[in-house]
């Protein structure tokens, strides 16, 4: 079994999911005693959250991949970072260290292909929601037309994670209003909603809402184990 390096703490209310994914995944995949060889670097989420709001990416960049290397030293063979955000400073990890970084939105990408579904929904941060980064993986590399929330749609799902998700705040009323967003996308044609935060998946269900659920955290964590355990290609960790 190879070593999954962990980049936590964004927030750490999906970092215990992933460390619980890829344990569980670990014990149904080979029994018994077995558990997950894993090492957690988890960073100062307010630090992260602070950075993030000034802008200041070259500080992000620095910090995750000093992140990256120390997993990279303590003995880890593939990086993980437990947010869909904070892809954005994945050019900066694989640059700084040699084990590969397996991309939550190539992921996910296969997942999706796997289903055979070609137009989803994408519902994240607004980095993730607005920016290219993630949508051009899905799109340019596995085909995959996405469709993202209107601008007031994006304010309310972005304002939910910050001020409730990613604090451990989990109510029926952000629920509902994610169940609306979804269900209309639904109506516009998206055959599945990717659930690109990796705290949503703690708000929403797959039987909360009337179409495929895309759960980012469980997607990642699984593949990175099949990686670990059978010594698979994943995506472009060929
Ligand atoms: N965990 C979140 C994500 O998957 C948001 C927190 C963050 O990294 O800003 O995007």
């Amino acid at each position: 079994m190879k070593t999954i390096g962990l980049i936590g703490g964004m927030s750490w209310e999906s970092s215990k999911l992933y460390y619980e994914l890829i344990n569980r995944k670990v014990k149904a995949e080979l029994g018994g005693f077995h558990s997950c060889k894993s090492i957690l670097f988890t960073v100062d989420f307010d630090e992260i959250h602070r950075l993030q709001g000034e802008g200041d990416w070259a500080k992000l960049d620095k910090i995750m991949a000093d992140a990256a290397q120390n997993l990279e030293k303590a003995g880890a063979d593939i990086i993980l970072i437990c947010a869909n955000t904070m892809h954005l400073c994945s050019e900066a990890i694989t640059k700084s260290v040699a084990i590969p970084l397996l991309h939550i939105a190539e992921a996910t990408g296969q997942a999706i292909v796997d289903k055979g579904l070609t137009k989803v929904a994408l519902l994240g941060t607004k980095f993730t929601m607005e920016k290219d980064f993630y949508k051009d993986i899905l799109t340019n590399k596995f085909g995959i037309e996405v469709l993202t929330p209107n601008a007031e749609e994006r304010d309310a799902i972005h304002e939910i994670i910050y001020g409730e998700l990613v604090q451990g705040k989990f109510t029926p009323e952000s629920r509902a209003i994610y169940q609306n967003i979804i269900h209309r996308l639904a109506k516009e044609g998206a055959e599945g909603a990717i659930l690109g935060c990796t705290e949503i998946p703690l708000l929403i269900a797959p039987e909360d809402v009337e179409i495929p659920t895309f759960n980012t955290t469980k997607i990642h964590a699984e593949r990175a184990v099949a990686w670990a355990l059978k010594d698979v290609a994943i995506g472009s960790l060929q």
